[in-house]
């Protein structure tokens, strides 16, 4: 048993009747990439670009920028890199791209994308310096936008990206308003990747950064899977893939309820993949799809949580 169990545990992400889930990593940075690599990530689902610019007075040039991101996309030929552009704000303030004003409730303040619509140059440095990235590596580079929060967000990032001759841009999918409108975004959103830290935290007006919260910090609650259920039947609507990149996506046996729920690709801290890879070798895209419905049906967390471990017998 410990045989089978380890080789499920690698190669490529799918279901025990061979429905294909990719398992990809979530990094910081090229200090990441030893990682994913040794835990099998097909991918990366989530550059979080953001730690170039922290803690530091100026921003990085774009020399910098073009070396973080090609030793990215030199470690995985052929495979796909999601970068996401700057995300900045909340709890994680630059030096030296202060907010316009004090801000009371910072994580509903200027951050993400809405700073970058402020500090456009500020895009489209990064944005060239990734194109220039692509160019020199054969991955696939898709970049995304945190924070994108309607459809004329999404449609100002799509045009930003074509702007540095980007073809592959999409956007995440972690405001509530977003989800709830995922069909108009994917108008102009290549694909969606759905942020389910701050969805969470959105969804549940509990802000993240606060502990004793942690009731509603919990993407089992059953209002942030309806939001992810119609994200993702909306890409699929639309022809979009739909991929989850938030800490729900380590659990594994939430991320066979996302499955269920239509979500196409996982990504996570690289450590997480093992147990994920088994968790969905050992159940069906059935299972995965009745586990979901069950835990949507429920009234709590840990209701659902429950009723969707009872519809996945195949986990340890
Ligand atoms: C998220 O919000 O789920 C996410 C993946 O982004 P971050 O945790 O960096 O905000
Ligand atoms: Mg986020």
């Amino acid at each position: 048993a410990r045989t089978t169990a380890a080789a499920r545990s690698e190669g490529p992400g799918r279901t025990s009747d061979g429905h294909r889930v990719p398992l990809l990593a979530n990094i910081g940075g090229p200090q990441d990439l030893p990682a994913a690599l040794e835990n099998g990530a097909e991918g990366v689902g989530l550059y979080r670009t953001e730690f170039l610019f922290l803690d530091r007075a100026d921003a990085p040039t774009r020399e910098e920028q073009l070396a973080a991101y090609r030793a990215v996309l030199e470690a995985f030929p052929g495979a796909k890199v999601v970068v996401r552009t700057l995300d900045s704000g909340a709890d994680k303030p630059l030096a030296f791209l202060p907010p316009p004003a004090a801000e009371p409730n910072p994580a509903l303040g200027e951050r993400g994308l809405r700073m970058m619509r402020r500090f456009p140059e500020m895009l489209r440095t990064q944005l060239a310096a990734l194109a220039e990235a692509e160019r020199d590596t054969d991955a696939r580079l898709q970049v995304m936008a945190p924070m994108v929060t309607d459809a004329e967000d999404a449609e100002w990032f799509a045009a930003a990206a074509a702007g540095a001759g980007i073809e592959q841009a999409g956007i995440m999918v972690e405001v509530p308003a977003a989800a709830l409108r995922a069909a108009h975004l994917a108008e102009s959103a290549g694909f969606f990747s759905i942020g389910t830290n701050d969805l969470t935290q959105y969804a549940c007006a509990a802000d993240r950064e606060i502990g004793g919260l942690s009731r509603f910090q919990d993407s089992w609650q059953p209002g942030v899977l309806d939001l992810v259920a119609l994200t993702a039947s909306a890409a699929s609507g639309a022809g979009r893939e739909c991929g989850v990149c938030g800490e729900a996506a380590a659990d594994p046996v939430l991320a066979c309820v996302l499955v269920g729920l239509g979500v196409t690709s996982l990504s996570m801290g690289a450590t997480a993949l093992p147990l994920v890879r088994a968790a969905l070798a050992h159940s069906s895209l059935e299972q995965c799809g009745d586990a979901a419905t069950a835990a949507r049906a429920a009234r709590t967390p840990e209701a659902a949580r429950r009723a969707a471990r009872d519809r996945l017998p195949g986990l340890a």
